[in-house]
């Protein structure tokens, strides 16, 4: 075990290709690249001091259309082990990840969830909704995913990595218990999720929301005419009273689904990434706990005043 040791240590010293930032405050630690801010949250939350995390998306990029970097590409390389989401979220970037794979620990961290849980994808093929983490309980699957990965890259820091999965799993439950307070006090009627792309199916599962997106599953298409005015049509219908525009995504189409809708614009959901670091959706819980608080509130919202609101918005930017 010795020997084993001594070889990760020295298998994660930053290389020469890394910043000097990294050379003193992350020596010894383990290298850590991941492709989301929702992975930077969990890497950081159970690793600790005992990793350094890199992650290629900041706030409010879009994961679906993610092209890599040349900077990115020597990051890739130097890290020790790699998260990434898989199923398909990443698109563009399932080559250069599969590659990777032949030299280093390279980890989908949605694999250990049954298939049973997942929701298949509305373009069909076989494939599955990558947006897990709307569902607290996947996202647990995903953090304890993550945990067995470093303890097996790291098995001398296994029981700080188990306490400290266990403080994150214990954040989520509560979390995930002031979310459905919060939805519990919206009539069941008003629970209509309406937003850019769809992003919300699994937040809709979990919660109790119909869920509809402008966009389809990815956001490599536009919203398509025919799209909005079945929108427009079922929020003036159904009396929805407002629709929302997603950080990660243009919402072009949802503000004109509000105006011609009659509907408020809500505010930004954080959709395919977290929110600035010292904001309130800047971790997992704070994400999610946004997230469901500005739906409840917007949702809530009388009648007679939603119309009113969205005409005295600018209705482009
Ligand atoms: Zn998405």
């Amino acid at each position: 075990l010795g020997i084993l040791t001594l070889v990760t240590v020295s298998g994660c010293s930053p290389s020469p290709a890394n910043s000097a930032r990294s050379n003193e405050a992350d020596r010894g630690k383990l290298s850590v690249l991941v492709t989301t801010s929702f992975l930077a949250d969990a890497a950081n939350a159970i690793g600790g001091d005992d990793v350094s995390v890199t992650a290629l998306m900041g706030p409010g990029v879009d994961p679906h259309l993610y092209q890599p970097t040349a900077r990115d590409q020597t990051a890739l390389r130097s890290a020790v082990i790699v998260f990434h989401h898989g199923l398909h979220l990443e698109g563009r970037m399932s080559e250069q990840l599969e590659s990777l794979a032949a030299s280093k620990r390279v980890v989908a961290v949605t694999r250990d969830i049954p298939v049973g849980q997942l929701l298949e994808s509305m373009q069909g093929y076989g494939t599955y909704d990558p947006h897990v983490w709307f569902d607290p309980a996947l996202w647990k699957s995903v953090a304890t995913t993550i945990a067995r990965e470093l303890t097996a890259e790291r098995p001398e820091a296994a029981a700080r990595f188990q306490s400290r999965l266990s403080e994150y799993l214990t954040r989520i439950d509560q979390a995930d218990a002031e979310c459905r307070r919060l939805v519990e006090t919206l009539p069941p009627e008003k629970r209509v999720l309406l937003t850019s792309h769809d992003a919300f199916r699994y937040l809709g599962r979990a919660y109790g929301f119909e869920v509809i997106g402008l966009q389809g599953m990815s956001t490599e298409s536009e919203a398509g005419l025919k799209a909005i005015t079945d929108a427009v049509d079922l929020v003036r219908g159904r009396g929805i009273r407002g629709v929302f525009p997603e950080t990660s995504v243009a919402r072009a189409a949802v503000e004109r689904v509000a105006r011609d809708g009659g509907a408020v614009l809500g505010p930004e959901l954080y959709s395919d990434s977290l929110g600035p670091a010292d904001g309130p959706a800047g971790d997992y819980v704070g994400m999610l706990t946004t997230n469901v608080k500005r739906i409840v509130e917007t949702l809530s919202e009388p009648a007679g005043v939603a119309t009113e609101s969205s005409q005295s918005r600018p209705s482009t930017r």
